[in-house]
């Protein structure tokens, strides 16, 4: 990272998060499948589609998630998480996404569901979401993206259903630690928050936690794969744009986080009272 600039993003835009997610739609498919989001290592034997699916199985667990919910996935990347939970848990699904790419994508892939999924292009931020309609509002590693997350996190307590909840997975870290503001410039965050952060935005927000916790020695490994894939395919990396060159230097900033603590992977769940 030698020569580049350090610290916080200073003016990151919402295009550019638009762009990236456009830009190398192809790449996560490629080296991530149809998930982008940590996978949760149980016995370290697991290949990563089936940490992915862990993970997902345990977020729906602490969720409560069951069949004929209807699920806000906020940040739905390629579709994954909608399709996992329509076919696995039969849930209904609306699937929001700010990238044109990944909705074409996740429409593809969940074109057989037969209704079970609907996606939407939109900024989570300015989306109007309907009041007391959604059983689980579901932000799997998307809300660090957002710029005012206290204000999304009131929407999002908005859109609940009494008795509904919010799952947040978020990659949590203190912005006072340069290398917490050396990822999210990388990964292109506003900002990181500490799981207190959260916590505490969450339950302003009107909600009332009833399980946070951290599991960071669990999915650090996704990186550790994530840094043998790159050994393995340097000459194609080699071809690509600079841009994409320093999201994959940031692999060694990610196993820096878990390795010294600074960075923590939290699964928040909260219910509307
Ligand atoms: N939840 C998905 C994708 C995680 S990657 C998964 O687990 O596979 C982050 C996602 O957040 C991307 O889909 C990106 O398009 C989305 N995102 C980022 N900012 C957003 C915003 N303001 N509104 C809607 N989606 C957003």
């Amino acid at each position: 990272m030698d020569g580049k600039a350090k610290g916080p993003p200073a003016s990151l835009r919402s295009q550019q998060i638009r762009d990236h997610y456009d830009q190398f739609a192809w790449a996560y498919q490629r080296y991530w499948g149809d998930h982008i989001h940590h996978g949760f290592f149980l016995t370290g034997e697991e290949d990563p589609a089936q940490a992915q699916e862990q993970m997902l199985r345990h977020c729906a667990a602490r969720a409560g998630l069951h069949a004929g919910m209807h699920v806000a996935d906020v940040g739905c990347g390629h579709g994954g998480t909608a399709s996992f939970l329509a076919k696995s848990y039969s849930c209904r699904v609306l699937g929001l996404t700010i990238s044109p790419r990944q909705l074409e994508v996740a429409r593809k892939l969940c074109g057989d569901l037969d209704g079970a999924t609907t996606f939407e292009l939109a900024d989570a931020e300015s989306y109007v979401f309907p009041n007391a309609s959604f059983d689980v509002v579901w932000n799997m590693e998307s809300s660090d993206h957002f710029f005012d997350k206290a204000a999304y996190f009131r929407k999002a307590a908005a859109t609940l259903k009494p008795g509904g909840k919010l799952m947040v997975a978020a990659w949590t870290g203190s912005m006072r630690d340069q290398l917490i503001g050396d990822i999210a410039r990388v990964f292109l965050f506003p900002d990181l928050w500490t799981t207190d952060e959260h916590l505490q935005h969450i339950e302003s927000a009107g909600l009332q936690v009833v399980s946070s916790e951290q599991l960071s020695s669990q999915v650090a490994r996704t990186w550790d794969v994530a840094a043998e894939q790159v050994r393995s395919s340097q000459w194609l990396l080699a071809l690509l744009p600079s841009q994409f060159r320093e999201f994959v230097d940031g692999i060694e900033l990610m196993r820096e986080g878990y390795r010294s603590g600074q960075l923590t992977y939290s699964v928040i769940v909260a219910t509307k009272i």
